[in-house]
């Protein structure tokens, strides 16, 4: 049998929920992904700065109009779509 080799294979991509994306730190240009972003404690993996992974802004580099932290590496500006996800997700909520 060679379904332990075929298993191997497949483990990787079948266990991860996460997709990777690119985000760039609004402080110092670097450019890095969700998943780095995430291993790095939701730090930019360059300037260590707290960094959203949705939009890359940071403490010093705020959306325009600015955001906070609604939790680590989120920042306001996805509320809105936070819960439209939510919504969609739990589905009948108003
Ligand atoms: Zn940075
Ligand atoms: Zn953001
Ligand atoms: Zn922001």
């Amino acid at each position: 049998m060679v379904i332990s080799d075929l298993a191997d294979v497949a483990t990787p991509k079948t266990n991860s929920q996460e997709v990777d994306r690119p985000v760039c730190c609004a402080e110092c240009r670097f450019m890095t992904t969700a998943i780095m972003i995430g291993n790095n404690f939701y730090h930019c993996p360059n300037c260590e700065a707290d960094i959203c992974l949705m939009c890359g802004c940071t403490a010093n580099a705020a959306c325009i109009g600015g955001c906070s932290w609604i939790s680590p590496g989120i920042c306001s500006s996805h509320k809105e779509e936070l819960q439209e996800m939510a919504r969609r997700v739990f589905g009948g909520l108003k």
